[in-house]
């Protein structure tokens, strides 16, 4: 059934094997699979963690950590959960969260308390703000960061595994050789302070591998968190491809429903689309418009791309989406499947959908 999914294990598993060794063989880092991008999808989750080169799978959702969890760990992988953990969760994260990353002592506590119910010690990983405003200490606040590992290291079921940074996620901030230095400063500081040593100070996510190639990741980095980068392929700090990856190991496919020419300019006054938005038009005089069976419920119409390079996007709306096909090479009609490689947002979208079904190539 359309629209669906197509998922290519094999071309996963290669983008898998090509970020692996950028991160491990070159990087010096521990890898970090991030499986949110796809939801967990089931499938996927096998194959990663059946793969040698993968060290911990996380998520930014208990819910989804569940589902693979025990498969994880039989393969010798710490599952980890990467959104800061609500106190309303936190027993399902001592029981299915190897490593969980935190900034709240509140939180921390708790989970101190549901760790010593399951006779465990928990890892938590504290996370840094070096400038991009989404989670963790602010880095130039040194005394609360003090403070808090302080108390952590009183927690009897709590080990302080190591510190970490996200960025470019918010304030959509570069991580550089400069500013993941204040990390590997900050740790070596908490190290010598407390007497310690950190085993991880994680450098980031997709947008941190491009350092590696250039030689910048910073020494104290020795590990590297990655999702888009192996889904998609994408270095994601200044929109590169990575070298040994592809970008449709993830392809929605949607059937035509309707091919009629029209003109490309909607007559009448123009008001607001379903979304509320004054939409722009442009002239193309009359058009082959192709509308698709599938909508801003199931993608994101902005983070797609038709494989058919000859077709445009003109627009959609919840369960439509529709294309100019008039320049295209081939002769479409009513129930032919039109296929797009997908970013960030569309793939987010289409994993979630309810509406959109699932295939796979293995
Ligand atoms: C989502 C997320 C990642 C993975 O990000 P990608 O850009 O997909 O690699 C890593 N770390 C944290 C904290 C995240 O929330």
């Amino acid at each position: 059934m359309y629209p669906r999914l197509v998922v290519d294990l094999k071309k996963l598993e290669s983008n898998l094997d090509a970020v692996a060794k950028i991160t491990k063989e070159e990087g010096k880092c521990s890898l970090m699979i991030v499986t949110k991008g796809l939801c967990a999808d089931a499938e996927m989750a096998k194959m990663v963690a059946g793969h040698k080169a993968v060290d911990f799978m996380a998520d930014s959702r208990v819910m989804n950590i569940k589902t693979y969890a025990d498969e994880a760990r039989k393969n010798g992988k710490k599952t980890v959960l990467l959104r800061i953990p609500m106190h309303d969760e936190v027993a399902d994260v001592a029981k299915y969260v190897d490593l969980s990353f935190n900034s709240e002592l509140s939180t921390i506590r708790l989970l101190n308390e549901e760790a010593k119910k399951l006779g465990l010690v928990h890892n938590i990983l504290l996370m840094i703000d070096l400038g991009d405003l989404r989670e963790g200490i602010f880095y130039q606040n040194e005394d609360l960061i003090f403070e808090t590992v302080e108390e952590i290291l009183s927690l009897e079921n709590i080990n302080l595994y190591g510190i970490g940074v996200n960025l470019t996620c918010y304030g959509a901030i570069i991580p550089k050789n400069d500013n993941l230095s204040n990390l590997t400063a900050l740790a070596a500081k908490i190290e010598e302070k407390f007497n310690i040593k950190l085993e991880m100070v994680s450098g980031g996510n997709s947008s941190s591998i491009y350092l590696v190639g250039k030689g910048e990741l910073p020494a104290g980095i020795n590990n590297l968190r990655l999702g888009e980068s192996f889904l998609l392929g994408n270095d994601t700090a200044y929109g590169e491809k990575l070298p040994g990856t592809v970008g449709d190991a993830l392809v929605l496919e949607a059937q035509i429903v309707e091919l009629k020419e029209k003109p490309s300019l909607p007559i009448g006054e123009v008001g607001v689309d379903a979304f509320g938005q004054k939409p722009y038009y442009e002239d193309r005089g009359i058009i082959k418009r192709a509308i698709i069976a599938v909508g801003k419920q199931d993608t994101d119409i902005d983070s797609m791309e038709p494989i058919d390079e000859k077709i445009d996007i003109l627009g959609g709306s919840s369960d439509h989406i529709i294309l100019d096909v008039t320049k295209s090479d081939k002769e479409y009609k009513v129930g032919d499947v039109v296929a797009f490689t997908l970013g960030y947002g569309g793939m987010l979208k289409t994993a979630t959908s309810a509406y959109v079904e699932k295939a796979y190539v293995k």
